[in-house]
Formats: C-alpha cells, structure tokens, sequence
C-alpha cells in the first residue's frame, strides 16, 4: 500500500465512505472538508441516491463511486461521463465488498443502514483495516464473529456511535486497544452508563402511543439522524440495539451496563470506576464529533462544532428507563442474553416493523409486538449455536424478514 504524507508530516488516511449519501457519510465528509490534508476520498458506496451521489462526485472527485442498485449505477455513470468526471462508477454487492477491503484504502467508514451493512464491514475487518462503525447492525447480528475477525485480522475498530464513542473515550488505551476482550474489572471499572434522551415521545402518556404518526416519531428532540435510527430512538429500539453492541465492544456482562435516560443529551455516556469516579464525555449533539474522534484517533482535528455553552444548558436531568412505555428496549436486553439468534431475529423483525410503520400501514406500538412474536418465535426454533458462520447469521435474518412479513399482515388484517 501507497502511505501518503501531508504537510504536518502526518500520514494522510485514504477512505471508503459506506452509506455516503446518508445522514453519517453527511458528517463525515464535513469533517472532512475542515481537515483536507489528513484525509482523502477514494470511494463512496450508497443504495439508490443518484442525485446525491453525482454531487459529491461532482465535489470530492472520488476514484470509485458504488451503488448497490444496478440502474442506479448506470444513470450515475451516464451523469458523470456527462459533466467529464473521471470517477469509475461500479454496481452491486461485489463491488462494495471490493471497495471497502482493496489496498487503496486505510480507512473504512460503515455507515449504510440496517442488516445489508454487515457484509461490506465484516469484509473491512477482515482486510485488517481502520473501521469506523456506525452501522449497529453487524455487531448485533455477528457479535462473537465479529469480534474474533477483529482479533484475527488486526483491524482497528473505532465505535462512531455517539454513546460507544463516549465511553470508549472515557476508557483507557488498554482497553481501546482490546475492544471486544478486555477486562472492564481489572482496570478498575464498575459499570457502564449508556445514556439516550428518551427520543420525542419521553414526556407522553403510554396510551398516547398507539396513535403517534411518522412524522412525529421522526421529529427527534436532540439529534438529526436518518429515519430508520430516528424511529428506533422514539422507541428505544436503538438504545436496546446499543446495549447489544455495548456488551461486544466493552466485553461487558448484565451487572456492568447500565442504561438511564437523560433528555438533554449533553452527557453521551458515561464509566463508573471503583474509587468513586464517574468520567462522562459531554459535547453538543453533532455526530462530528465522535466521528472526527474516530477518523483521528489518537489525534484530535477540528470540526466546526460549537463547544458547551454550560450557562445556556440549564438542568441535566436523569430518569430510570419505563420499560412499560419501551418495551422494545427490554426485548433488546433479553434478547442480548438469549444469544445471537435472537438479536439476529429481533433486529429483522424491527427493521421490517420500522419499514411498515414509516409506510403508515403498521401502528407505533405494533412494532414492538410484531418484534416480540417473531423473536420468541425464532427462539423456539432455533439455538445461538445456530449462528455459526456468517452465512447462518444471514439465513436467520432471512427466516425473521419473512416471519414479520407475515406477522405484520396477521396485525393489519
Ligand atoms: P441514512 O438513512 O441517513 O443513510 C443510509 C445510507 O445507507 C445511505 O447512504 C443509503 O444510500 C445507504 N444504503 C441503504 N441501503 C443500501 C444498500 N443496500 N447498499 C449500499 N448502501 C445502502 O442512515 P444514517 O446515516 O442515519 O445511519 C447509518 C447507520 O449508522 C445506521 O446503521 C445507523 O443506525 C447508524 N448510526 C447513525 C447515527 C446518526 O446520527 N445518523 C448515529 C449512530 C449510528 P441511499 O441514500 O442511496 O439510499
């Protein structure tokens, strides 16, 4: 591989963005496009997202643009020859596994949503690279595989997510260095605190929940983030999917993570250590942030975000979490301790619940119920043994899909 030097001296990361049309790869480029000289764009992978893509072509002038949808990719490539653009644009799953695992890059950002992300990241891990994980789903469907490629390969995995990024800041680096093995005890640590807001329905009455619209269940009080994570954040989906990630990341059991609701979202989350002392990263809630800490690491660069102004953030609130209003939250935990098969079913199921709802043909609170019967479901049938290989991990997704497919037209009909 080619190391290129900028002109502080430091070694200038070469990139993959994964979902770069979406909410994340919008935050990761605007980092950097505050840091020219440490990063450089070699590929950007999206779904559909013409439009969008021409224009970052049009402005980061990538050697590879992907799109997963065939036609997608042959209007991209009509555009750019168009407007004279070099950038080779390819199609298909292959080539996003091609572009997330080739020499060119160092650096590979993973955030396409949902269960089709695994694939691509898993294929970055195993090619040994820096991994930047936002998408949730590769770690709650192959925690244990994932973790071992990690281990294997000698990749670098950085945890993007808000909350895991916090604690990972607040850790020390022999643990940051030993994701996935390390042993929270022996250095002095207690529990972990995963702080979430609570999302727009956290002040309504639980019988106001059956009727809540999309678009209110999009409205996030705190952040601005991509449908699928804004649903899950309304129903604490994405906190009990955060668990899930959490218990691989930190290697942690039931007693040492914890989960509290703090609506202002000032504190992204927190480690108790046994002398007493609680460290918590706080910062205002712009994904610029953890990602430019991710991109940089161990180095700090700029972002443009504005810093804590603490005579302007009035009260920080804390309340225990009402698994009553959340039950998706606590099908999470459980799920957690189940073992794969059943955080592979129950994030399936949600994906297809969430699709459902956003359609409007599925209520807010059926979401949980159809997640509920077809992970039980799955559970009765199948064993965490079952998840073996990666290939088995994604049977049972398929199994799940299918299975709330039809529990969904049982809950309409
Ligand atoms: P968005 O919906 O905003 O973006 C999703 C991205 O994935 C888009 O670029 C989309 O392309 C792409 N994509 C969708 N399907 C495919 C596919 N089959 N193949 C290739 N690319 C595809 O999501 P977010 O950016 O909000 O979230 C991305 C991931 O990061 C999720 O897993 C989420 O849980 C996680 N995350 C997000 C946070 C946030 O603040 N947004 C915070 C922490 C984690 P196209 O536009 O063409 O459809």
């Amino acid at each position: 591989m080619l190391y290129l030097i900028n002109i502080t001296g430091f070694f200038m990361r070469k990139l993959t963005i994964l979902g770069a049309t979406g909410s994340i790869g919008e935050s990761t480029l605007k980092v950097i496009e505050h840091n020219p000289y440490e990063f450089s764009i070699v590929a950007l992978v999206a779904g559909t997202n013409v439009g969008k893509m021409r224009q970052l072509c049009q402005q980061w002038r990538p050697k590879y643009a992907v799109m997963a949808c065939k036609n997608a990719a042959l209007q991209l490539r009509n555009q750019l020859q168009e407007l004279k653009l070099p950038t080779q644009v390819l199609a298909g799953q292959e080539a996003i596994v091609h572009v997330a695992s080739f020499d060119e890059v160092d650096t590979v950002m993973s955030a396409i949503v949902g269960a089709v992300g695994l694939i691509p990241t898993m294929a970055a891990i195993k090619a040994g690279k820096r991994v930047l994980l936002a998408n949730k789903e590769a770690l709650v469907m192959s925690g244990q595989l994932f973790m071992d490629a990690v281990k294997e390969s000698g990749a670098e995995l950085m945890p993007v997510d808000s909350e895991h990024n916090a604690i990972f800041q607040c850790l020390p680096e022999s643990i940051q260095t030993n994701l996935g093995n390390c042993d929270l005890s022996r250095h002095g640590i207690q529990h972990i605190v995963l702080t979430g807001s609570g999302g727009p329905f956290r002040y309504s009455d639980i019988d106001e929940l059956s009727n809540v619209t999309p678009e209110q269940a999009l409205a996030h009080p705190n952040w601005c983030m991509g449908p699928k994570i804004s649903v899950d954040s309304a129903s604490m989906m994405n906190k009990g999917l955060e668990y899930i990630e959490a218990r691989w990341l930190f290697n942690a059991n039931r007693e040492q993570l914890k989960v509290l609701i703090h609506p202002q979202s000032v504190i992204h989350s927190m480690v108790q250590y046994k002398d007493g002392s609680l460290l918590a990263q706080m910062g205002n809630p712009d994904m610029a942030t953890p990602i430019s800490y991710t991109l940089a690491y161990p180095e700090r660069v700029f972002t443009g975000v504005s810093s804590i102004d603490f005579t302007q953030v009035g009260q920080l609130t804390f309340l225990e979490p009402d698994y009553k209003k959340y039950p998706c939250l606590k099908l999470a935990i459980d799920a957690c301790y189940e073992g794969q098969h059943a955080t592979t079913a129950l994030n399936a199921a949600n994906e297809v619940a969430v699709e459902s709802f956003l359609a409007h043909q599925l209520k807010f609170t059926d979401i949980a119920a159809v997640n509920e019967r077809v992970a039980s479901h799955i559970c009765g049938k199948t064993r965490q043994s079952d998840c073996h290989s990666l290939e088995s991990v994604i049977e049972l997704d398929r199994m799940a899909r299918a299975l709330a497919v039809e529990t969904i037209k049982e809950c309409t009909s």
